[in-house]
């Protein structure tokens, strides 16, 4: 097993470098270089693997296999063959953004500890966000605010972050922030004297390269509460956006940024009272087209016998003839409504009569079998879906002839 020498702990900031090809191997089916010396930090500790150029290959992705052996992981097939002399280039940009998320988490979670006496339970380093799960069920907004400052005026005092390795046995007496599980040799990360833990992740050099660091969101994971944030250009970038989007709304609701909030509040109150409105005319064209029906209606004892196809209402109609109904002193009703979905939807309501209940038992013997109709209600209503709309005109006949039988009675 051939053991890469890692120039990214010497020198985190070199972003090229030459290098030799020591062996090919596949990884999960895929070419993996293994070389003899690198800047690509294998993926560890919540970091990524970085990306970048090798040679004439594209590499997607570094790590680090089962025996510690650093692999280059390449897109396609590599053209290289042992021995090759290769120029490396990171994706800076990729490497750079993911040392400011780290290096933030390292602050925050010491500042937590610092300041709260809250501990890590675990984090990630997410593409849009950094996740940290803290050792607690609850956190206040106003001390999410106390570490979020803290950090910030940390950034800007410029602090240095350095790392040392030392022995398991020295690393004690360093006050660590979590003590280290490893024995041997460990690696020490400090930013100045405000937090110090074992990492062996890739950092940057001073806090201020953090630029402004923010806290996004929390919730509610596993019993903890786990924060999410943001560091570095990703910050500026965030605070871009949100100003965008504040511009845009504004702009959509021709108020300023100031205004948007009552803007809303206008919009949602004119939306009320236009559904009212509509609510109120829907309701209206359903009396009326119920009225029609009761107008034509035969009488049996009576009581009107309304049986009809609703293909002249609306769904929206059909939908509040159910309440219209509650309204009608007597009526034996049934009312069939084919859907856009296809499907019928089905309204029947006894009233003025004593035995409605086993009415409807009839119907449900029967009629509502035709048309694959399931639902149920008491009285005087009951309603429901059926499947089959083909059916529908036997259906009605059926409704009929069962409300002529039992009426006549
Ligand atoms: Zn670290």
């Amino acid at each position: 097993m051939f053991t890469t020498t890692p120039l990214y702990y010497e020198k985190p900031y070199e972003r090229t470098s030459t290098a030799t090809v020591v062996e090919i191997v596949k990884w999960k089916g895929i070419d993996a270089i293994i070389l003899d010396r690198t800047v690509f930090y294998p993926e560890g500790g919540g970091q990524p693997g970085d990306r970048g150029i090798l040679g004439n290959s594209k590499v997607v992705d570094t790590q680090s296999d089962d025996r510690g052996q650093l692999l280059h992981i390449v897109s396609g097939q590599t053209a290289h063959t042992v021995g090759d002399t290769v120029t490396l280039h990171l994706d800076w940009h990729h490497r750079y953004d993911y040392m400011q998320q780290h290096t933030a988490q390292h602050l925050i979670s010491g500042t937590l500890h610092r300041l709260l006496g809250i501990g890590t339970v675990s984090v990630h380093l997410g593409h849009d966000a950094m996740s940290i799960e803290l050792d607690a069920d609850t956190i206040n907004e106003s001390d999410i605010h106390l570490v979020e400052d803290e950090v910030n005026a940390i950034v800007r005092r410029s602090v240095p972050v350095t790392a040392q390795v030392v022995s398991q046995e020295d690393s004690t007496a360093l006050g660590l922030r979590r003590p280290v599980k490893v024995d041997g040799e460990v690696r020490i990360v400090r930013i100045g004297k405000y937090d110090t833990i074992a990492c062996g992740g890739i950092h940057v050099a001073d806090s201020s390269e953090l630029i402004s660091v923010q806290f996004l969101r929390s919730e509610r994971i596993r019993g903890h509460v786990r924060t999410f944030w943001t560091a570095g250009e990703r910050s500026v970038a965030l605070v871009r956006r949100n100003r965008e989007l504040v511009d845009a709304v504004g702009s959509r609701l021709s108020v300023p940024p100031e205004a948007i909030l009552q803007g809303i509040a206008t919009l949602q109150e004119q939306l009320a009272d236009t559904r009212y409105q509509i609510r109120n005319a829907v309701s209206r064209s359903a009396t009326l087209l119920l009225d029609q029906q009761l107008q034509v209606a035969e009488h049996a004892n009576g009581i009107p016998l309304v049986v009809f196809d609703a293909a002249q209402w609306t769904e929206d109609e059909f939908k509040i003839l159910p309440e219209l109904v509650l309204s009608v002193e007597s009526l034996a009703l049934c009312a069939i409504k084919e859907r856009e979905d296809g499907k019928l939807a089905w309204v029947v309501a006894l009233k003025g009569m004593e035995d409605g209940q086993s009415v409807f038992q009839a119907v449900r013997q029967k009629p509502l079998l035709l048309i694959g109709g399931k639902g149920g209600g008491k009285p005087p209503l009951w309603q429901g879906m059926g499947t089959d709309p083909l059916q529908k005109s036997q259906f009605l006949e059926q409704m009929v002839a069962l409300y002529r039988e039992h009426l006549h009675v």
